[in-house]
């Protein structure tokens, strides 16, 4: 290039943009409250140099695209960093600035703007089935950690757009996809509908050029036949309006052209059966007058029934609030009108943005502060509103999910602080076991790392692996990871988890003070093994073993099972062979009664319990709960008569007894001389206390009646035995029995 070229390049590169640099500040002057464009021209000569001669692809300098693109966010009516960063858009990705350049000039807030643009601009998007456009869109909005910058790529996308003719017919094509899947989603999303309908509609141009032909050529026909309807229209609403004595603001249009199009497509109709393609709008100073201008509409025109809809009552998920009503016109032609404040106009047509500068106006908000709101806007709206696109996913903008990509590019939605051993997971449980090692843009990273939205990971894997390892458990995030890792466990060490899982099932069993014995009953073994689909009691300790099933809420589980068992094997006058633990009730002489405490106890005389007997307890008319054994008489007919099945109540023995209990033993024996003295000596030598004894001589054979105090069922079993060895003695029978 010659000296003269470069002279003639640099005048026009300063003064091509002037004009361009003139409208931007035109701009800034209309919608917002700008006043000293010192900053902001510094911008400009900033980024007009760093671009220097490149040019777009219609000829004209680089330089007035971020221009254009600062006019878009200046008319959203946002701050002089925004516009800033509007104008410094592109500089880090096409230029040599880098982002300390920026941050020495402008500040680090500028620059974090920046950066966060051209980091979305990197994101490479190729269309995909649904669910990846949905997590494409998270991710975007994630990344864009200030709101900020999402509004100035949707500045930038919109300006683009607006000039695409000049791309080739390739590129046209993809980003007209790329916005109408993953940018207009977004626009609507964040409430901005003015640049929603634009980017709708151009990207219609290029996606579907005939049908948009169609539409546009079909609303030019009808607005001929229509010749002047909008105009009377408008006119006869503004009228109506003044003479009501409301400040109004009336305005008319088409409806947009994507609309139009969705319409005839998703309800499969002719241009000429989509209705009210007219829609006016009301502006007022307050909520009152809205009504009252619904009031002079309705009186006008004939109100449509069921299309009046009240969005001021229940504002739309996005924020959005009027009032729509559709109308015949007096020429038979129907018609939408909303009517809306201006307040709530702002937010129709800037959404967010409109908001961000309300904020804004607040001084001394922190970030966290002025994100809240957003945060507090989507959650809404997963709320409410079912049919859009981010309604069943729980997803909040900074916090609870990662997007990452693999290295063909597709998204992977991952929790919040997952490390690359969620990302192997989630491609395949192999991926996971193999696994060797990860990478996250290129560089070795160790299994623990965070990701972080954006990253490109990879894994690398090897058949020689020797598998996951139980430090993983703890580095994951996502329950399918820990599923899948715990499943190999369960496979590749099973007799190791055998040995385990007991360990841990039996120190759980004993702590909990269940009867390790129960297990030993057959009955008992299989109504356990099914209730956890096992088929033996290794698989069960092979599933505490491996993580799948917890020892504790596996031993809660028996635990109950076996009360029930208890229950019912009482109910049917059996008794099961182990003894149940007490529970955590207040025992009254040694008695828990289930599902009281603190209740009167005592010991009926029938059969005169002793602990490690079984036990039931009787609810008396008044004298609290009578306690007899399972194998007493009285029990077992009542049971066998269903008698007073409602009053017979699960008792247990307490841990801890100090005690003793009174019990009776009827002993027959061969009537001799010294025999009560011989029974005597003998309980006296066991150190048990004899509280009564009658000896009965009928016919030669004595029957001897003691009341004794014992321990347990053990210091009487031992009793018992010695009372059998005494000389003459046949039998001994408990009290009751
Ligand atoms: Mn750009």
């Amino acid at each position: 290039m010659g000296k003269e070229d470069n002279a003639i390049l640099i005048e026009e590169v300063d003064s091509g943009a002037e004009k361009e640099y003139q409208e931007m500040v035109d701009a800034i002057h209309e919608h917002t409250q700008i006043k000293d464009l010192g900053k902001i021209r510094e911008a400009f000569e900033f980024a007009r140099s760093a671009h220097g001669e490149q040019r777009r692809k219609d000829g004209s300098l680089y330089i007035t695209h971020p221009l254009a693109a600062a006019v878009i966010v200046a008319e959203m009516g946002l701050d002089e960093d925004s516009i800033i960063s509007a104008i410094l858009h592109d500089c880090i990705e096409d230029t040599e600035v880098s982002y300390d350049d920026i941050a020495k000039r402008f500040g680090a807030s500028v620059a974090d703007i920046v950066e966060g643009v051209t980091k979305l601009t990197r994101v490479v998007y190729t269309s995909k089935e649904e669910e990846q456009m949905e997590n494409l869109r998270k991710m975007l909005l994630a990344m864009a950690r200030d709101i900020r910058v999402i509004l100035i790529k949707m500045a930038d996308r919109l300006h683009n757009m607006r000039t695409m003719a000049y791309q080739a017919e390739k590129k046209q094509r993809e980003k007209a996809l790329e916005t109408m899947e993953i940018y207009a989603p977004i626009a609507h999303r964040l409430g901005m509908q003015k640049i929603k309908w634009e980017l709708e509609d151009l990207s219609l141009l290029y996606l579907d050029p005939v049908g948009y032909e169609e539409i546009s050529r079909g609303l030019e026909e009808k607005e001929k036949e229509d010749a002047g309807f909008m105009e009377r229209t408008e006119a006869a609403i503004k009228k109506r309006v003044q003479e009501a004595g409301i400040d109004g603001t009336v305005q008319s249009r088409t409806k947009h052209i994507y609309s139009i199009y969705r319409k005839m497509y998703g309800q499969n109709k002719e241009f000429s059966e989509v209705m009210d393609l007219y829609a006016f709008r009301v502006i007022v100073n307050d909520i009152a007058d809205c009504y009252n201008v619904l009031g002079c509409i309705h009186e006008l025109y004939h109100p449509v029934p069921g299309r009046f809809k009240d969005y001021i009552g229940t504002p739309k998920a996005n924020m959005y609030q009027s009032l729509h009503t559709t109308v015949i016109g007096s020429e038979g032609i129907p018609f939408e009108v909303q009517i809306r404040t201006w307040d709530m106009h702002r937010t129709a047509e800037y959404g967010i943005a409109a908001h961000w500068k309300y904020k804004e106006g607040i001084s001394g908000k922190s970030d966290e502060e002025k994100f809240a709101w957003i945060r507090n806007l989507l959650e809404a709206q997963q709320e409410s509103d079912a049919q859009d696109f981010f309604s069943n996913l729980k997803v909040d903008m900074f916090s609870d999910e990662v997007f990452v990509f693999t290295p063909q590019g597709d998204v992977k939605s991952l929790p919040a602080g997952a490390t690359p051993i969620d990302f192997a997971y989630s491609i395949h449980s192999a991926v996971g076991n193999r696994m060797t090692c990860a990478k996250v843009n290129g560089r070795i990273v160790p299994f623990s790392h965070v990701l972080q939205n954006g990253d490109v990971v990879e894994v690398i894997t090897s058949n020689t692996s020797k598998g996951p390892s139980r430090d993983w458990l703890g580095m994951v995030k996502s329950s399918e990871a820990r599923n899948k890792i715990r499943q190999w466990f369960k496979k590749e060490r099973r007799e190791e988890n055998i040995v385990n899982g007991k360990a841990s099932f039996e120190a759980e069993m004993r702590r909990l003070g269940v009867p390790l014995s129960a297990l030993d009953d057959e009955r008992v073994l299989q109504v356990i093994l099914k209730r956890f689909s096992a088929n033996t009691l290794d698989d069960l300790y092979a599933s505490i073993g491996y993580g799948g099933l917890s020892a504790q809420k596996t031993v809660n589980r028996i635990n109950d099972e076996l009360r029930t068992i208890e229950r019912a094997a009482r109910e049917k006058g059996e008794r099961p062979i182990w003894s149940h633990p007490t529970s955590q009730a207040k025992a009254v002489h040694g008695i828990v009664v289930e599902g009281v405490d603190n209740c009167l106890v005592k010991f009926s005389h029938c059969c005169m319990p002793v602990p490690g007997d079984e036990i039931v307890g009787f609810i008396t008319r008044g004298y609290g709960v009578s306690i007899h054994r399972t194998d007493c008489k009285n029990y077992v007919n009542a049971v066998s008569k269903d008698k007073d099945k409602e009053r017979w109540i699960n008792v247990y023995w307490a841990d801890d007894l100090s005690e003793k209990y009174e019990t009776g033993l009827a002993i027959t024996a061969s009537d001799r001389n010294g025999l009560v003295m011989d029974i005597a000596t003998v309980l006296n030598s066991l150190k048990v206390k004899v509280n009564a004894l009658t000896a009965r001589d009928i016919g030669g054979v004595a029957s001897v009646f003691i009341t004794i105090e014992v321990k347990d069922r053990n210091e009487l079993g031992s009793a018992i035995a010695r009372l059998l060895s005494v000389q003459g003695v046949k039998e001994v029978k408990r009290q009751g029995a």
